[in-house]
């Protein structure tokens, strides 16, 4: 399984790891949330995406969506299947393929060579999609929203965002013999706990909370780290001193072999 976060935002030197939206890429062709995978790449790189599994609504995970639906539209038989809980999809229809945000994609499927299925997938539920076994636990977060346990035979990794603290995905992972890494998210510094609770995000401090909820010792990368706070998020993630914890770069292809 590989594992690469995409970028947001370009620099003349090249992709930052500014992560003002989020969409992770699993081995080219699940797509994590679509934040930011629609502006991704070639028209080429986002047609083998087949398989988005959305975490929940909030706009930075989903917001190049339609963009990324219309670029990988081929008007073949097959289509992208947009995978997500009740709640998800209900928004998707009601809020964005609604005819005002966009074209009903959803209705027009039904006459043409369709845009997009939808399926739902909800928290406790596990499929395979594309020779991945994929699990959906509830987190704890404003809205309804997943983490992500994905296992193939090289393990498993988890994917966590966005939350507060939380109890049932590290239930999850202790039970789990084959954890190989885990994405957390860090939303807030320190300084700006009161926001990270009402909005139902983490800090440093509470990251490391969660963490000791971790019996496994495997490596976590911190993830939605918010892009003005950056840097202070990433000098509280340093002072924990915790060898295991590194935060995530874009386009780095995190890996696990089988
Ligand atoms: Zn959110
Ligand atoms: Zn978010």
């Amino acid at each position: 399984m590989k594992i690469t976060l995409l970028p947001s935002t370009l620099h003349p030197s090249g992709a930052t790891d500014f992560q003002y939206a989020s969409s992770y890429l699993v081995n080219d062709s699940i797509a994590i949330d679509a934040g930011t995978l629609g502006f991704y790449g070639s028209v080429q790189q986002q047609e083998k995406v087949r398989h988005v599994l959305i975490t929940h609504t909030h706009i930075d995970h989903i917001a190049t969506l339609p963009i990324f639906i219309e670029n990988a539209y081929t008007a073949g038989p097959e289509c992208v299947t947009v995978h997500g809980s009740q709640t998800v999809l209900d928004c998707l229809q009601n809020d964005v393929f609604n005819n005002r945000l966009w074209p009903d994609f959803i209705e027009l499927s039904k006459h043409m060579p369709p845009f997009l299925k939808l399926s739902v997938f909800e928290p406790g539920e596990t499929r395979e999609i594309d020779g991945l076994r994929v699990e959906a636990i509830a987190i704890d977060h404003v809205v309804p929203t997943s983490a992500f346990l994905l296992t193939d035979s090289g393990g498993s990794v988890l994917l966590v965002t966005d939350t507060g603290p939380t109890e049932a995905v590290w239930f999850r992972a202790n039970q789990l013999t084959d954890l190989r890494a885990v994405f957390l998210e860090v939303t807030f510094p320190n300084s700006m706990g009161y926001l990270a609770g009402v909005s139902r995000h983490l800090t440093p401090d509470s990251f490391a909370g969660e963490l000791l909820k971790l019996k496994h010792k495997v490596p976590v990368y911190a993830i939605h780290l918010k892009g003005r706070m950056r840097q202070r998020v990433v000098d509280e993630i340093v002072e924990l001193d915790n060898p295991l914890v590194k935060v995530a770069e874009t386009l780095t292809q995190y890996g696990w072999k089988t």
